[in-house]
């Protein structure tokens, strides 16, 4: 069933609009017509099956059948906080990290960054369009670009903080999640091609962050979060 994500602006008592790029995506990518059905989402955890009523030049209008909660979000919420890849890595990493299930993506710029400027309008629209496709209630959001340092001061509200580490030999990844099953809200913290530095490591440590280790071999930076959080929901469920 075709998705939209639609502000809760355009959702009424039981006529919903979708509006903008989606209605071109209605009408010229999908083909649809009056009477057919598709699923609105308001980003806030409910979901309605609608009937298209009527398509307009810039609007398509429906009538909501039936709404439900929507279950598929994981238990924990997984802040990833990428430290910037080179060229288009971040636009699969935000892909692949909010079909997993994401909570937020928080992009950083480290000691060992290279990659230039911010995408954040597309990588916003990424992370909308992996929401509608892969069925989540919400959209995950992609916040501005920190610098690590800014991002430290402000990670007191995670009740678990992690930054994997290809030269943590001993603390795996499992063991620590098993030591912390009831965590809920995890930060993850994942460095550029060239890795962390030793005093970024140990300025996260002394923030609370704990080092781990996702495996014997080193991950590129673009697999290296979205396996993290694939093994954090795996672990905690
Ligand atoms: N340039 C580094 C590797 C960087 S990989 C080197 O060649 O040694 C990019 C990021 O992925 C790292 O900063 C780390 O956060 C994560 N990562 C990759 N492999 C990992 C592993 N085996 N264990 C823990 N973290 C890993």
């Amino acid at each position: 069933m075709n998705r939209f994500y639609v502000l809760p602006e355009f959702i009424n008592e039981n006529i919903i609009m979708i509006t903008g790029q989606d209605v071109n995506h209605v009408k010229n990518v999908l083909r649809l017509k009056p009477e057919d059905e598709l699923v609105c989402f308001d980003g806030k955890g409910t979901e309605y099956l609608c009937s298209i009523t009527s398509i307009e030049k810039d609007l398509v209008k429906t009538r909501i059948i039936s709404s439900k909660k929507a279950d598929t979000e994981p238990a924990v919420k997984i802040t990833l906080v990428q430290a910037l890849p080179k060229s288009s890595k971040m636009d699969y990493i935000i892909q692949k990290a909010v079909e997993l299930g994401v909570h937020k993506i928080i992009p950083v710029s480290t000691e060992r960054t290279i990659a230039k400027g911010t995408k954040l309008e597309r990588w916003k629209k990424i992370a909308k369009e992996a929401s509608e496709q892969c069925g989540r209630a919400i959209i995950p959001e992609v916040s501005l670009t920190m610098n690590f340092n800014e991002f430290l001061c402000m990670s007191m509200n995670f009740d678990l903080k992690l930054i994997p580490w290809e030269n943590e030999k001993q603390i795996s990844l499992k063991s620590v999640l098993k030591k912390h099953s009831d965590a809920q809200n995890i930060a993850l913290l994942i460095g550029p091609e060239g890795g962390f530095s030793a005093q970024e490591v140990k300025e996260a440590v002394e923030q609370g962050f704990k080092p781990v280790s996702l495996g014997k071999r080193i991950l590129r930076a673009e697999t290296a979060g979205v396996a993290a959080i694939a093994m954090i929901t795996y672990e905690i469920s």
